[in-house]
């Protein structure tokens, strides 16, 4: 898709919107911290395929409920997106492959695909997703883009 001047916190809140079924029928909570306004170069749909991912693997890593937290925040010259569940966890021989394209830990329904292409249209907009993740305790998971606007 065509880049775009967008704004992350519209794009991540109407990611919300589109999972709210999802979230909803297992029982999770969102928080939300929306304090950047900042505007980054990336097309909208993109930058929505990415947030929706990572929104739904949170999700199928909560299958009791728990809670998703959403944070649009300003960072050094960009905007971080930090998409956070308190779920299974990953363990570390995991953790190394998750972004290999057709790794999946979902047998049957997971492509497998989700975060590889998220990391190539992330990168491809100048940015980087990072994660961090303790097993039995959560997954925390980092997009920074470079901010077209410092205000
Ligand atoms: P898929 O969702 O189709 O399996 P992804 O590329 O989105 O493919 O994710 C790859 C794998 O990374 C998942 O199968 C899962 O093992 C792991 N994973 C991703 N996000 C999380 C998360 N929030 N909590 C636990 N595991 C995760
Ligand atoms: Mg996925």
């Amino acid at each position: 898709g065509a880049a775009n001047v967008i704004s992350p916190a519209e794009v991540v809140r109407d990611c919300l919107l589109l999972t709210r079924h999802q979230t909803e029928a297992n029982g999770i909570e969102a928080q939300t911290d929306f304090s950047s306004a900042r505007k980054v170069l990336m097309a909208r749909t993109e930058l929505q395929q990415v947030i929706v991912n990572l929104i739904l693997n949170a999700v199928h890593a909560m299958p009791e409920g728990g809670q998703l937290q959403l944070v649009v925040q300003n960072a050094p010259q960009g905007v971080e997106i930090i998409v956070e569940d308190n779920g299974t966890g990953i363990p570390p021989d995991t953790l190394r492959r998750i972004f290999d394209p057709f790794f999946t830990t979902k047998h049957a329904v997971g492509t497998g695909l989700g975060l590889s292409i998220s990391q190539t249209l992330v990168s491809r907009a100048g940015g980087r997703i990072t994660v961090t993740s303790e097993p039995g305790q959560g997954s925390r998971f980092v997009i920074f883009l470079p901010a077209t606007d410092l205000n």
